[in-house]
């Protein structure tokens, strides 16, 4: 390629805005009721939304209470060619309807029984597609199954990242050395062993990594939400995200009055671990019913939000932001050509210096000089996430009606009429060509779909031969 034409390509490559992303964000936006449209709403803005798959690997080898998987999850049979052909279709679908670039979740049973090559495959699919996947595990797998996930056979890296969801809770049981946690604190030492093995794998072979940290949140640990904050906000994680528990999947594993975990109370208890209450007036991602996020940081053990959401000039921040980088896509994009992007917005708006040093200059304030030396200017960005899922009952009935057309009188319906159109949560059903919320596909469309796929793909029993023993029984 002569320099003209390398110049060319790099002048495309860096492009800020790619108009397909921005058509597609347009089509969320439009689609967003009204009442979500406000000047912090992501989607529409900065993003589609999140994805996640479905019937891919639905079976797991931990017992959660709840489990949102219904009950025939755990009677299919992992296999990789199922899953590298459901992932495709449904990726493809997900490119065509919501655009070229969106956060996906390989999500589903437990990501981690899949052999490393069939889970590697099903990730570069997704990164053909222009979705940056994030892999869904309870994080009870060894180094070995990392290394071989990240590397090819020739010990090549195949990924230059992995981004990694670890769900740790005292109430999912069967996890190796610790069948039944006594405490949240107990499951610490597994919690930092998980996040040690991405740590030596970055050491040994250069592969950067994404962490979050999932929880989900009942009556019975919502106290302790606070100490799991504490204790591994230095572990490793870039997202503490969790879940209130809500009735939804396998009703035999519904144990305790979850709803008296209210949003508010595990907020608060969150707030609570990070040092502050949170604010989560600034970005909204759909709902603020569905989700509340804080973006922020650590300076040493101290937890600051980017930014303050009762301080109109973080406010205005925000807007600057979005109105010059929102149409940037920043999901899948490697940081070098971000740069060059955000870099040729800044050439044609150059106020956005003047805006971003201000802020700078406001947050360093914030901090407070003499804790920024303590620790050599060095800060940790870790966001705290709630997102809560509703119960099976209010959203069955409340999605048919949708689909006939029907508002809903009855208030809870109506919340979660209101809810389900805000999504931000979405899956792809390449048979018919739809997408739906992940509340209507766990409360609604699983149990139909896993009773089929556990036709499809029965569990083979292996059974060891017999032997006799020498007083002639068969063991
Ligand atoms: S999946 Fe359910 S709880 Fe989550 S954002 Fe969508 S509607 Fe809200």
């Amino acid at each position: 390629m002569g320099i003209l034409a390398r110049l060319r390509a790099l002048e495309r490559a860096t492009r800020p805005y790619d108009p397909e992303f921005v058509a597609a964000m347009a089509r969320r936006w439009a689609e967003l009721p009204d009442a979500v449209r406000t000047p912090g709403q992501i989607i529409g803005q900065h993003g589609v939304g999140c994805e996640g798959t479905h019937g891919v690997f639905p079976r797991c080898n931990l017992k959660c209470t709840p489990c949102y998987h219904s009950r025939d999850a755990n009677q299919v049979r992992v296999d990789g060619p199922h899953s590298r052909e459901q992932v495709a279709a449904q990726m493809r679908l997900l490119r065509i309807l919501r655009g070229p670039r969106a956060h996906a979740q390989l999500i589903g049973g437990e990501v981690s029984l899949l052999p490393p090559d069939d889970h590697a495959a099903a990730l570069e699919i997704m990164h053909a597609q222009g979705r940056e996947p994030m892999s869904f595990t309870h994080g009870d797998f060894d180094y070995d199954h990392l290394e071989r996930l990240a590397l090819r056979d020739d010990g090549e890296r195949r990924f230059a990242r992995l981004s990694f969801a670890a769900h740790f809770d005292k109430f999912m049981y069967g996890r190796r050395g610790i069948e039944r946690p006594p405490g949240e604190l107990a499951l610490n030492p597994y919690r930092k062993r998980f996040a040690d093995m991405f740590a030596r794998l970055r050491r040994e072979h250069g592969v950067r990594y994404f962490l979050a940290h999932n929880m989900t949140v009942t009556p019975g640990n919502l106290d302790e939400i606070a100490d799991v904050v504490r204790e591994c906000r230095t572990m490793g994680y870039g997202m503490f995200s969790f879940q209130p528990a809500a009735f939804l999947g396998d009703e035999r594993r519904w144990k305790e009055p979850y709803r008296e975990a209210t949003a508010d109370a595990v907020w608060a208890e969150i707030g609570r671990g990070a040092g502050r209450p949170l604010g989560y007036g600034v970005f909204q991602n759909g709902d603020v019913r569905c989700n509340r996020t804080a973006y922020g940081f650590y300076a040493g053990r101290r937890w600051y939000p980017f930014l303050e959401e009762d301080d109109p000039r973080d406010l205005a921040v925000r807007d600057a932001f979005f109105r010059y980088f929102g149409k940037v896509s920043f999901t899948g994009t490697p940081p070098a050509v971000l740069a060059a992007k955000m870099a040729r917005v800044v050439a044609r708006h150059p106020s956005t210096v003047v805006i971003a040093v201000r802020w700078l200059a406001r947050t360093a304030g914030r901090v407070g000089v003499p804790r920024l030396v303590r620790n050599r200017f060095r800060v940790r960005p870790v966001t705290f996430v709630m997102h809560r899922f509703m119960d099976a009952e209010v959203v069955g009935p409340a999605w048919e009606m949708m689909r006939r057309g029907e508002p809903a009188g009855e208030p809870a319906l109506r919340e979660a009429q209101e809810r389900l159109a805000a999504c931000q949560y979405s899956m792809a059903h390449p048979e018919d060509g739809t997408v739906v919320p992940a509340c209507v596909q766990h409360a609604v469309l699983d149990p139909a779909e896993n009773a089929q796929l556990r036709t499809l793909l029965p569990l083979v029993e292996v059974r060891a031969p017999s032997v006799r023993r020498p007083d002639g029984q068969e063991e």
